[in-house]
């Protein structure tokens, strides 16, 4: 059983989504994360994997007050990935994650999340022109 309590934001997508009033393609749950697919997704897998608890608005502020669950949040992104078998597929092994940070990288649910993208050829990164 999830305890929500004041880790609980009514307001927020992601902790509407823990709660199991917006559904959501959940690929894995813990206590503590939950990962589920991306509605939108960049890559044939999408995966977004969230602390259940609202308290952190992004990696910033999860790094800075609670280091020990961004490292946990970034094993559950590894396995995450092997459970989708992106870390050991035949043709094209290997995953990107992501942490969109505040308005110049476009974050728009502020409960930190991770992106675990893979699945194809995701391209070099930083190529883009600007
Ligand atoms: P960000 O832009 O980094 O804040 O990421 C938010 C992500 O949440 C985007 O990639 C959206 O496609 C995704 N998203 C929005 N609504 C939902 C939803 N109901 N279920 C799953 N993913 C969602
Ligand atoms: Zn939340």
């Amino acid at each position: 059983m999830t305890s929500l309590g004041s880790d609980f934001d009514e307001s927020c997508l992601f902790c509407r989504i823990v709660a199991g009033r917006v559904p959501a393609k959940v690929v894995r749950e813990s206590e503590e994360f939950l990962a589920f697919r991306d509605i939108n997704p960049q890559a044939p897998v999408h995966v977004l994997v969230i602390p259940k608890a609202h308290g952190y608005r992004d990696v910033g502020e999860l790094a800075a007050k609670n280091p020990e669950l961004a490292a946990r949040l970034l094993a559950e992104g590894a396995e995450v990935a092997r459970q989708e078998h992106l870390a050991d597929h035949a043709d094209i092994s290997g995953y990107r994650f992501v942490f969109n940070t505040d308005d110049a990288a476009g974050q728009t649910v502020y409960h930190v999340h991770l992106h675990v993208l893979g699945g194809a050829a995701l391209g070099h990164f930083g190529s883009a022109e600007h």
